[in-house]
């Protein structure tokens, strides 16, 4: 199982598939991608091997700069396309990819069920970008804030890579359990559960730790910790030796 994440100038559906590559070792039953472009998601999911989901991508491409990608290995719900990553917000507005376990998944379902909201899987992950979502409906002042809100009523293990249709330029991602890295580029940057998936891309790094979480840009990173505190992180450099 494995996250990854691409915001640059570059076409981010190839950095993910490779960087998704790089990560088979860790094993998968499902793979799925999600990129932002002219104000829209697009994604893509497929069961099996990343393979299938390559070629489904090659009939139907997803364009953009700004993108997430996930293997799954399954934990709550059955291998299938519907469980399979990124989910999404009931307006389609918020996509979410993520390792690990949301132990409070129930509770929070049962919540956001009665405040109208509809589950496609039979994932514990669907709940994070409902939770989002209403969080934006109760009136949070940007999409970090109700990401933020968000992580604050989640327990359990996680790396998640998060996009939203209002800021494609940006992906989100926070850590608390399950391995995170977050790669720096020259104009571009890149998060994934772990150094192989974009090693010959970066020559900088930073770890983040549990209770982080962290916005992208191509040309900025910004760390803080979740519950809002600003961090400045270890850039810590990494050699890649062929
Ligand atoms: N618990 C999530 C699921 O079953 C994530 C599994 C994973 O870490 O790949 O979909």
């Amino acid at each position: 199982c494995g996250v990854v994440g691409y915001v640059g100038a570059g076409q981010a559906a190839p950095v993910l598939i490779d960087g998704l590559q790089r990560l088979e070792y860790r094993g998968y039953d499902s793979a799925g991608i999600a990129v932002v472009d002219n104000g829209r998601i697009s994604s893509s999911k497929e069961v099996g091997r990343l393979v299938n989901l390559e070629q489904v991508l090659e009939r139907n491409p997803v364009r953009g700069c700004c993108g997430i990608g996930h293997t799954r290995w399954a934990t709550h719900g059955a291998p299938s396309q519907a469980n399979s990553h990124p989910h999404f917000s009931s307006d389609g507005a918020v996509s979410v990819v993520h390792n690990g376990i949301i132990e409070n998944y129930a509770e929070l379902r049962d919540e956001l069920l009665a405040q109208g909201h509809t589950f496609l899987s039979q994932t514990d992950t669907e709940v994070i970008p409902h939770l989002i979502e209403q969080f934006l409906r109760d009136g949070a002042e940007s999409p970090e804030v109700a990401f933020r809100c968000a992580l604050q009523k989640l327990r359990g293990a996680y790396a998640l890579g998060v996009l939203f249709q209002t800021e494609p330029d940006t992906v989100y991602c926070a850590r608390s359990g399950s391995p995170l890295i977050i790669g720096l580029g020259k104009d571009e940057n890149f998060i994934a559960s772990d150094v192989p998936a974009i090693i010959n891309r970066i020559s900088e790094a930073i770890y983040l730790n549990d209770g982080e979480m962290a916005a992208l840009r191509a040309d900025r990173v910004e760390v803080s910790t979740i519950d809002g505190q600003p961090v400045s992180p270890d850039i810590k450099p990494i050699t890649f030796e062929a």
